[in-house]
Formats: C-alpha cells, structure tokens, sequence
C-alpha cells in the first residue's frame, strides 16, 4: 500500500475541532467563530448525521447542516469534515465540498457499509478518516482501511477513539493503547489521530489521554468543542468550549520522533544493547525452564498423571504476586507472563505424553 499524508508536512499534533453535532446555523458559526479566535486548528468537524445507540436520541439535522459548514469554510478557512456512513450521505457530502471525510466506528465495524462507502468513493480523490471500529478488533480496522483504499482513495488517516465494553470504567471507551500501535507498526506511512474525547466521555480526563497520545507518537487529535458544550445536543459531558481547547493544547508537552544529538543518540543505542542483552538471557532461562517443565512430563507419563494440576498453578501464582509486590512489577504483568509461560508448558507436556 502506499497510502499518503493527509496533512502533508505537519508540526505533531494535527487538530481537529468542533461541535460533536452540527445543531443550528448560530452553534455551528459561533463555535467556528471561537475556535478561529483560539487559532490553531487544521479542520472544523461537525457530525451532520448521528449513529445514535437508541432511536429517539437527536441524530443529527442531515443534508440543511452541509449549508453551514460549508460557512465555515467560505468565513475561516477551515478544512471541513463530517461523517459518513452511505452512498446518499457520501453523495451530499461531496456536493456540499466536504473537504475530508469519516468513517465512524460503528461503520467500520460492519463490512457492507464500508463497502458501500467505498464503492460510492471509486474515482473521486478525497481524503477519508477511519475511526476503529466499536470492538477490539484490529483485523476490521485494516479491512476497512483496505476497502477504502481498494477504491483508489490514497490519502488516507485513522482515528482512535477507543473501544467499548460491557465493564464500567473510568473511559466511556477502553483505549487498548495496543491497537493504534499495532496499526503503526504495520502501516508507518499512515497517520494516526487520537480522539481523548470519544475514549474519555468526560472533560476531565482529556488533557491526560491527548498527553499520551503525544507521547506514543500519535500524529494528531480530534476534539469535540462547543461554544456552550453543557447545552449540547450530543455528548455535553466530553465537549469543551474553544478557549479550554487552546488552554489544553498549549499544555501538551510534544517529543521529538526521531533522536536529534549523537550523545542522546549514543546513550539510547548503550541501554538498548543492554536490553537486547536482556532479552537473550531471558529467552535462555525460559528454554531451560522449559526443559524441566518437559522432564516433568515424562514423570507424568510414567505415573499416568494429569498435565494441568490446578492446586499446583494457584499456588505459582500466588507465590509470584507476593514476591513481585515490593519489585514494582504490576500484578497484571506478571500474571500475564506466568500464563503464556504455563500454556507454552502445558502444550510441550502434552506433546510429550502423547509420544509414542
Ligand atoms: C463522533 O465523532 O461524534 C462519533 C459519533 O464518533 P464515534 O464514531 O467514534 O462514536
Ligand atoms: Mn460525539
């Protein structure tokens, strides 16, 4: 693939700002109207139409919205980009000079609307953003990317904004962290978004999640801002007023990608040689580990006893979290790796029993 920058030659982060809905022409100018005072935006975003979980809710005021957004762009300057999830919005969309568009999570998630997405795409030369779709599945997320590209759309960028769960967290959705930077690693060329605000659904959190998003590398945000986000007509908790936005961006601290000076250079090289080091002399315990697990399992063989010894394993995990408690080792970490340990075990025991 050869996939382009959508924000060609762009000082990290990327911002993309504005209301969660496009709700009348006066929200629509005047939180345009803040966010240009504020300055610092690449993009004015607005949902024209809103996937809503439960019928009833506000979804969206369609097509009329296009009208002030593309406002916006005559009166700022702004690039302009909403949601699309159909042929017929796709079409709209374009008409109105929808400069870049969005696949939103809960289209990702579903093939055939990506496809239809797509297909209503072959030939045009537009800038698309894919949101992950609503499960944790990075597979959909490619797919979707791959349908898009399949229909000749080059410039394209991904947006993270979490993954949802049944579990009530402190996130309206679980970052899973893990994903984005899978994708990074498989795809260098794309760009990355974080959306703090769709994974937080909260104001307080979002200065935390962009911060990370910035420390991991991600290529740009995209924030809800509202001129009055407590009146909001969707997603009031996790709106903030243009002004709070700028307050937040200022306040990001933003690292370099690629090491600059030989020294820093030279120490990082000295501490990775050592993890690597590291890394070998793990690999090698683990294999000698490995080797007494497997004697064990001719024992077991011979006195015809089970492979999985459930009072045996309760009892390493017990151990290992005591003992990793005052190393500063998380209890998830450990129990993590002690499970892969186990499994790998327990499938070079039971190849052994069943040798003939
Ligand atoms: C949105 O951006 O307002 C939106 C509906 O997001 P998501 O698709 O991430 O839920
Ligand atoms: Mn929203």
């Amino acid at each position: 693939m050869n996939i382009l920058p959508i924000f060609e030659n762009h000082k990290r982060p990327i911002l993309i700002a504005g209301p969660c809905s496009a709700e009348t022409e006066e929200q629509v100018m005047e939180t345009a109207a803040q966010l240009a005072a504020n300055g610092g935006v690449d993009a004015f975003r607005a949902g024209i139409w809103k996937p809503r979980t439960r019928p009833g809710s506000f979804e969206g005021v369609g097509a009329p919205g296009l009208k002030w957004m593309q406002q916006v762009k005559k009166e700022y300057g702004f690039k302009i980009t909403t949601e699309v999830a159909n042929h017929a919005q796709v079409f709209d969309a374009l008409k109105a000079g929808v400069d870049i568009l969005w696949l939103g999570a809960r289209t990702t998630v579903n093939p055939f609307s990506v496809q239809e997405v797509a297909d209503a795409l072959q030939g045009i030369d537009i800038p698309v953003m894919i949101k992950n779709p609503i499960n944790p599945d990075l597979e959909l997320w490619v797919g979707a990317i791959e349908r898009i590209y399949n229909a000749g759309i080059t410039r394209i960028a991904a947006i993270h904004r979490g993954f949802s769960t049944h579990q009530k967290t402190a996130y309206r959705n679980q970052p899973m962290w893990e994903m984005p930077l899978e994708l990074m690693r498989r795809f260098p060329d794309l760009q990355i978004i974080n959306d703090p605000s769709h994974i937080c659904g909260n104001r307080h959190m979002l200065q935390a999640t962009a911060q990370k998003a910035m420390d991991l590398n991600f290529d740009g945000l995209i924030i809800e801002s509202h001129r009055d986000p407590v009146k909001a007509w969707s997603d009031a908790a996790q709106q903030i007023v243009p002004s709070v936005l700028r307050e937040l961006i200022d306040s990001l601290v933003v690292r370099d990608e690629k090491v600059r000076d030989a020294i820093t250079a030279a120490t990082l090289e000295n501490l990775r040689a050592n993890i690597d080091e590291m890394d070998a002399d793990l690999f090698q315990i683990l294999t000698q580990r490995m080797k007494l697990s497997e004697q064990i399992g001719l024992h077991k063989r011979e006195n015809n006893i089970s492979v999985f010894q459930p009072d045996r394993w309760n009892m390493i995990l017990e151990k290992a979290v005591e003992r990793v408690k005052p190393l500063g080792l998380s209890e998830g970490f450990i129990v993590a790796i002690l499970n892969a340990i186990h499994q790998e075990s327990i499938n070079h025991q039971v190849k052994i029993m069943n040798e003939k």
